[in-house]
């Protein structure tokens, strides 16, 4: 059977691609779930899925696993205390040159920025309070 981009699964997508961090599916129902009423969290899952196998969104694999509706190619930043994953505003740029240098023919690289996110900075402070 085909699977046909309907008006629904138009703004699911239109709604992820929007997301400027990465929400599970029950995070991203607990969003959409006021625009899409008698849309089921099995529903939302389900089509993100297909969304993923049709490479229209990314998936984030981990415990839980998250999706990814940022078409551009960006940076993440992930808070140490909740886990939470966010996209930087900017990309991050390699210095290509200096590993040419090396003699090294370049193929991919990956990232990771940790942090502690505002609301985890202010969980802290009033639990020293
Ligand atoms: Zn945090
Ligand atoms: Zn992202």
């Amino acid at each position: 059977m085909q699977y046909r981009i309907t008006k629904q699964r138009q703004l699911i997508l239109e709604e992820m691609r929007k997301l400027h961090f990465h929400p599970t599916a029950e995070e991203f129902y607990s969003l959409i779930k006021r625009k899409l009423p008698g849309m089921g969290l099995c529903t939302i899952y389900r089509n993100l899925e297909k969304f993923q196998e049709l490479g229209l969104i990314e998936k984030i694999q981990g415990v839980p696993i998250r999706f990814e509706g940022n078409p551009q190619p960006h940076n993440h930043i992930k808070c140490v205390k909740c886990g939470k994953v966010e996209d930087l505003p900017a990309r991050i740029t390699l210095d290509e040159k200096a590993i040419k240098a090396m003699g090294y023919q370049l193929h991919a690289y990956t990232v990771e920025i940790n942090g502690i996110c505002l609301p985890c900075q202010k969980n802290d402070k009033t639990k020293e309070e």
